[in-house]
């Protein structure tokens, strides 16, 4: 099935409108007809060949939203009709330690990412930015009635991002989270820590989206460029978790963790970072990274934002945007988050 879609044609280069074929639905696929994808900082460092070399040309999208026009024969958890999600990840081993355990994204043989990895078939996965996707039924999410397909795709991959540090590091009452960087995944982070009762701050380089910050639920908001926020808020908090997307002063960060705090990376700058071991020996601070989350805490997280009313906050665009919506990502410049309305792709 060849279906419409937009590609990076080369590392740095502006997408461009192309055609792309989609495998034949197979026992334990589903066929989606694409209504909304999200516009993630990944797509952008990948297009930018930050993470390394690409197979170009790459359609991105990993914040997918559609409806399930076809089932293979053996799909039994997915119907036709049904609103599905589908996030970073289209398949996994199954067998390895970390995929039995549903963490699919740390699977021994490698996840396969929803575009630019390799499939089963030897074909190179393509995401997205298109009308139409074909996924193994086991990589596919219900995606709960109450939730506004637009605002819920981002839940995909940003939702999915900060649930889980969020979850793993025991947010809740009587917690205090810092959420640095109010973007895509901040946002949704300032939104799921405030559900779960923690007590939120945003550490934002200026003071241009206190207003914003504090109605999605934190309950402070400080700007990193003035420096009293890091004296004024030092050994304050038990988790911080960095969605910045270039390097950061870690020590400067770390410094603002209680005792035994952590601070979770889930940003994913081209550059390495650096820090000084006195400033986590000094305090018995952790410093972590999380990547997204696996299959069935991707579910809870739906259904835990479906419970609460949780989606994100989106400008959705045509197709032929996107170079603009990238340029205004990297700029800050996202309230707060790009969602492409598939049906201009038609
Ligand atoms: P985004 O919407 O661009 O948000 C990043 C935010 O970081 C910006 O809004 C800005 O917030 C702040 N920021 C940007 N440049 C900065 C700089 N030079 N110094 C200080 N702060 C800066 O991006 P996103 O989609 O949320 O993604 C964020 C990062 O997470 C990216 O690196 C992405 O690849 C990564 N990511 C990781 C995972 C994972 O599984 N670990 C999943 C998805 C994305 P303020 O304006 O508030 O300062
Ligand atoms: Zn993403």
């Amino acid at each position: 099935m060849r279906v419409n879609a937009y590609a990076a044609p080369a590392a740095g280069q502006p997408l461009a409108p192309t055609t792309i074929e989609r495998r034949e639905v197979g026992a334990n696929d589903v066929l989606i007809a694409i209504e909304y994808a999200g516009i993630c900082h990944s797509d952008i460092h990948t297009g930018n060949g930050d993470w390394g070399p690409q197979p170009f040309p790459v359609v991105p999208g990993h914040e997918i939203v559609g409806t399930v026009t076809e089932v293979g024969a053996e799909v039994t958890r997915h119907r036709v009709g049904d609103r599905v999600g589908v996030g970073c990840m289209v398949g996994s081993c199954g067998e390895c330690a970390s995929c039995l355990r549903g963490d699919e994204q740390y699977c021994a043989t490698g996840m396969i990412g929803t575009y630019a990895a390799t499939d089963v078939d030897g074909t190179t996965t393509q995401g997205g930015y298109s009308t139409h996707v074909v996924v193994d039924a086991g990589f596919v999410l219900a995606v709960p009635d109450g939730l506004d397909p637009a605002a819920a795709a981002p839940l995909l991959c940003a939702g999915i991002t900060m649930y889980t540090p969020l979850r793993r590091w025991g947010a809740g009452p009587g917690t205090k989270v810092a959420i640095v960087g109010l973007g895509g995944l901040g946002h949704m982070g300032v939104k799921i820590a405030s559900a779960l009762g923690a007590e939120v701050t945003v550490l934002s380089q200026s003071l241009k989206k206190q207003e914003d910050g504090l109605r999605l639920g934190a309950d402070d908001y400080r700007a990193t460029s003035d420096p009293d926020t890091f004296e004024a808020l030092a050994g304050t908090f038990d988790l911080i978790v960095n969605t910045v997307s270039a390097p950061v002063d870690l020590d400067a960060y770390l410094g603002l963790l209680a005792v035994d705090g952590t601070l979770v990376n889930v940003g994913a700058p081209a550059e390495p970072l650096s820090l000084h071991a006195m400033t986590l020996i000094g305090a018995r601070r952790n410093f972590a990274g999380s990547m997204i989350g696996g299959i069935a805490l991707t579910q809870e997280m739906l259904d835990f934002c479906a419970e609460h009313g949780i989606v994100s906050e989106v400008e959705v665009i045509r197709a032929e945007q996107v170079n603009e919506a990238y340029e205004r990502v990297l700029a800050s410049d996202v309230r707060y988050r790009f969602v492409i309305d598939a049906s201009t792709l038609a």
